[in-house]
């Protein structure tokens, strides 16, 4: 009988590691209270996250607005459902409102550190 051979250490995929990441990162969801409105011009969003209103900061590597504190991108599906970003116009309005801003993005993401 032939005996196996001891598979060698794998490395872990891009995506094995951002699934692992995502294990800890916590993902509970508040919405905002009924009369918020998000002043996409002003980069001022709700962030689903962090449970407040937030001032995103732009990620110039990723090019995209991301809250300051726990990284949450504009793609994420809750930022964008809750903030309305669902039409070019809206997503460009908020670009252009985050730059203006200038408040800039520089901590490494979750799955970096
Ligand atoms: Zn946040």
């Amino acid at each position: 009988m032939k005996r196996r051979q001891p598979s060698a250490p794998r490395q872990l995929t891009i995506f094995e590691s951002v699934r692992d990441a995502r294990r800890d990162v916590d993902t509970r969801v508040t919405h905002p209270p009924e009369s918020f409105r998000p002043d996409l011009k002003n980069g001022l969003v709700w962030c689903p996250y962090c449970a407040m209103t937030t001032l995103f900061a732009w990620d110039d590597r990723l090019k995209e607005p991301r809250c300051p504190r726990c990284s949450a991108g504009a793609a994420d599906y809750y930022v964008a459902r809750i903030n309305r970003l669902d039409t070019d116009d809206a997503c460009q309005d908020f670009v252009r409102g985050v730059r203006r801003a200038g408040l800039s993005f520089e901590r490494p993401l979750f799955f970096e550190k």
